[in-house]
This record gives C-alpha cells, structure tokens and sequence, in this order.
C-alpha cells in the first residue's frame, strides 16, 4: 500500500445532455464557468501538502473556453509534477489548440468519452462525434505529444448486439491507444433514458459481452487489471489505482466526492452556492469497520488484488481472520484465490464480484 493521494477536479458543465446520463451537470455558459473556475482554483490554493495524481473530470472539462481552461490549469501547477494529469475529453472538443494548452499546463493524459464506434449508437446515446471524429482526436493527440490516452466505451446498450459490441472494441484496438475502459449501460432514474423506458441488454448478452471485452482485450495486448479497465504494459492509471488502493483523494467543485482522514465527503452540488463561496459537504465519518470492508470491495476489483500483510499493517487486522467465512466460500468456489500474500479475484469472480462482496458485509 503505497500512501498516495489523488486529487479530483469536477468540471460541473456539458455543452448538451446524454441520453444516459444522471450526473450532476449543467449546460455550459461562459460567464458561469469563469466564475466557478474562480472558486476551484481558490480552493485549490486551500489544499495542504502534495498530490500524487490529478484528474479533471465531468462534465465535461473539454467544453470550458481556452482561457478558462487555462485559469483552472494555473490553480493545479503549484503541485506539479505528478506522476498523472489527466483531463477528460469529449471527441467533438478536441482541436490541436486545446491539447497544446493542456500539455503546456502538465497535463501527460487525456481520457476520451468515445462509447462507441457505431454512429448510429453514438446518435442513440446523445453524443454529438462519430466514430472519425474519435480516430481525429487520437491523432491530435499525438500530433501535440500526448500518448498516454484512455477510451471510454459502453455496451450493454439498447438494441446493440455482441456483433455490434466486438466491432466497437476492434476499432478501439486499431487506434492503437494504451488504455481503454468498458462500462456496461445502467439505466438511472432522471436520465432520458429511464423515462424512454430504455433498458440495457438482458443478463446473459451482457455477460457475453463482457466476456468478448475481457478476451479480444487480452489477445490484443491489453491486460485487465480492475473489472473495467484495460492496458498495455505500463499504463495502467495511476489516479484510478488510489481509489482502488482505497487511498485518500480530495474532490473539488459541486457535486465532487473526496475522501480524507477517515471521512468521505460529497460537495454541495448547488452551482451558485458555489460561485458565491458558499461550501457545504455532506460528510460520513468511517468506522474501522466501513474501511475494512470498503478496502477489500475496492481492493478485490483490481486483478493484483489485496497484499494482505499490507492489509493487516494498515487495518489493524488480518484479513484472512476478520472475513474467514466469506473468504473460504468463495475460494471454495474459484471466484477467489489467495496466491503470493494477495487475495485476488479469478477471471470467473470478476463476473459475480457483486456477490462475492455481499458475503464480506456480515
Ligand atoms: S455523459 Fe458526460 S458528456 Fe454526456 S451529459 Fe453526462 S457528463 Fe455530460
């Protein structure tokens, strides 16, 4: 367990609404961004110490201006270097111009909202690029010198077939980029899709699809090294490890998720309390016990799984005692092995993960 620290940046804008999506955004407006970067980057200056990672995500942070992009930029570079800067992009927002500021400003990685190579499912699902305008943005990318880039991509989407999906992750294996990311669709309630009456694939073609991801992704060099996420030698993400090493990140901005100290926080999602300086978080105070078992929910989603004298060191208690029932349970029944000092989840646990940790629970 290594004690990094992330830090998160939510970019609380999106140029429009996806059909999916119910996360807490609002359509962009040039005052109002100026504005609430004003406020980030004051409390950015609040932050003591260092960071180790920095992601700026949405929302999405490619529809800010060039100068208030750049304002909020100015705010992180008091931590730089880092080991990972990433800015989430949408593929439509990528122009040579804002990835030279980016890269100007320390940023070494971009994560692209592609979803899929099939215009007619990007139509369905809201997005304004195709399927060229992912492959631009890649080699923009690269034309400005940023070759640590990650695609998004969703499946179990409605009305996609296995076919569909698997055409999806060859054309993401063609762009030759070092690190993709597979979501299957969850349908929340306030996203246009629920009151469509939109549903994602059943069970089984889900896990078929799942299933395709996991081993045309290895056959192409990329190893799964959490549930969702895929890459080449070397570029796993950094940032998303300190969640899943159940490491302390602080978030920034309305509607930013931090955890510290033992207490994990939800900001204020009200826009114009923010712009007005006013802060107020709903905050959880963590058990010994919420964070034993939050570290082995976050822990078992990575393919190294938990170093369990690390575990025992940090929690004061040896895994293997505190969840003996569960554990003999599920490495009786393949979906967990304990292997090296690590508990890992096996490919076949990967598919159940959700069951396995209801057994941690008691
Ligand atoms: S999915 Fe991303 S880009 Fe689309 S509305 Fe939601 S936050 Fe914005």
């Amino acid at each position: 367990m290594s004690g990094s620290r992330g830090l998160y940046i939510h970019v609380p804008f999106c140029a429009s609404v996806c059909a999916y999506c119910d996360f807490y955004r609002f359509r962009y407006n040039e005052e109002k961004a100026a504005a609430w970067a004003k406020e980030a980057v004051f409390d950015l200056n609040q932050i003591q110490g260092s960071v180790d990672t920095i992601y700026i995500g949405g929302g999405t942070p490619s529809v800010l201006s060039g100068e208030t992009l750049k304002s909020l930029l100015e705010g992180v570079q008091r931590f730089l270097p880092v080991k990972e800067l990433t800015v989430e992009c949408n593929p439509e927002r990528v122009t040579p111009e804002k990835i030279r500021l980016l890269k100007e400003n320390g940023v070494n990685r971009i994560s692209l909202g592609a979803q899929a190579f099939d215009d007619g499912i990007l139509g369905m699902l809201g997005r304004k690029h195709d399927a060229e305008m992912i492959r631009n943005a890649v080699g923009i990318c690269r034309a400005e010198g940023i070759e640590n880039i990650s695609l998004d991509l969703m499946y179990s989407l409605p009305g996609q077939t296995v076919q569909d999906w698997k055409k999806t992750l060859e054309e993401a294996v063609k762009t030759g980029v070092p690190h993709l990311s597979v979501y299957s669709l969850t349908v929340e309630e306030g996203s246009l899709f629920y009151r469509q009456g939109k549903t994602p694939s059943d069970p089984d073609t889900e896990t078929a699809m799942y299933d395709t991801a996991i081993t045309y992704l290895e056959e192409n060099g990329y190893r799964q090294y959490e549930i969702s996420n895929f890459a080449k030698d070397g570029r796993e993400s950094f940032h998303n490890k300190i969640y899943w090493h159940y490491e302390d990140f602080i978030g920034v901005g309305p509607g930013a998720s931090g955890k510290e100290n033992g207490i994990r926080y939800t900001n204020n999602v009200s826009l114009n309390d923010y712009i007005k300086g006013k802060r107020r978080r709903e905050e959880i105070p963590l058990s010994e016990e919420d964070e034993r078992f939050e570290a082995v929910m976050m822990g078992l989603r990575l393919r190294e799984g938990i170093n369990l004298a690390g575990y025992r060191e940090k929690y004061g208690v040896s895994l293997e005692t505190r969840y003996a029932g569960a554990l003999e349970k599920h490495v009786k029944a393949e979906n967990l092995v304990i292997e090296d000092g690590f508990l890992r989840t096996t490919k076949r646990g990967m598919f159940v993960l959700h069951d396995v940790l209801v057994d941690f629970l008691d």
